[in-house]
């Protein structure tokens, strides 16, 4: 989708239109305000996600409409998902119009380091640890910086099993580690600490 048109035609639609902004509304007894991130119906079980940036009604005709930051789900970019977590999102700037009845409950989207310390495991419960730039089509920060675990470097994808070394900080996979020990190399804890 192009963003930039969709914004031309927002401007368009709203000028000298008497509107009414609004910084909360209520839905089905959740009271959803200006800045909170929210799932989207799109289709039957079908969800989008974002974040609320203005709320407004032109009180004598159509619905009430909700201006949000789109987050990108993987596969809405990416053809192969598998070193993505279920509970990844990514940031953007993209701003899409929705109607306000299409909201259908608050999420939560943490910076990576909260969500995996943290352990959290709900389903409205995300993170974020790229922006996708509309314009270049790129992850910022690319795939290639982020954080990677383990003796054989891959990415941390936070839905896998890990082994944590406490002291260190480091996470392995198991059959890593036993994959290393059929070659010989016996760890005493943690491949990363220096053996006591
Ligand atoms: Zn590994
Ligand atoms: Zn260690």
């Amino acid at each position: 989708m192009n963003d930039q048109v969709q914004r031309k035609n927002l401007a368009k639609k709203s000028s000298g239109e008497p509107k009414k902004e609004y910084q909360k509304v209520r839905i089905k007894d959740t009271e959803f305000c200006v800045g909170d991130t929210v799932q989207i119906l799109v289709n039957e079980n079908e969800y989008s996600y974002g974040t609320i940036e203005r709320i407004w009604w032109h009180q004598r005709r159509g619905k009430p409409k909700a201006e949000i930051r789109a987050y990108f789900k993987p596969k809405d970019l990416f053809e192969n998902t598998e070193i993505f977590s279920e509970a990844e999102l990514f940031d953007s700037n993209l701003v899409q119009t929705i109607d306000i009845e299409s909201i259908e409950g608050k999420v939560l989207v943490l910076e990576f380091q909260t969500y995996y310390q943290e352990d959290y495991w709900e389903e409205n419960i995300f993170f974020s640890r790229a922006k996708w730039n509309t314009k270049t089509r790129q992850l910022e920060p690319p795939i290639k910086d982020w954080m990677k675990v383990c003796i054989c470097n891959q990415i941390f994808n936070p839905d896998k099993q890990y082994s944590y070394c406490d002291k260190c900080g480091s996470f392995f996979h198991s059959e890593c580690v036993e994959e290393a020990a059929k070659e010989g190399k016996i760890y005493a804890d943690c491949p990363k600490c220096p053996e006591i």
